[in-house]
């Protein structure tokens, strides 16, 4: 994943998502999380530059399926991969 914004910024990295702070564009380190929904977790995360300190909140929601789940949840809506080849036809009699 990689979300670049005028402000700030998420990568994904091998351990988990990295997001800089949108003021002075420094790492930042998450103080808490919580689970909102199935699909959306919220944050609290902190700047790691002492000169600046900003404390703020992100969401990270599950949006776009990749490869569907083996096992999927019926409560989980999300937007699945583009079926480029699955055409409706009418059905003959
Ligand atoms: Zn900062």
């Amino acid at each position: 994943m990689s979300v670049d914004r005028k402000q700030g910024a998420v990568r994904a990295s091998g351990s988990g998502i990295k997001v800089t702070c949108p003021h002075c564009e420094k790492p930042t380190i998450v103080r808490t999380s919580e689970k909102i929904t199935r699909q959306t977790r919220q944050a609290k995360l902190i700047c790691t530059n002492a000169d600046c300190g900003h404390t703020f909140i992100v969401v990270v929601e599950a949006v776009k399926t990749i490869s569907p789940s083996a096992t999927p949840h019926p409560e989980v809506r999300m937007q699945g991969p583009t079926l480029k080849h699955a055409v409706a036809r009418p059905v003959s009699a």
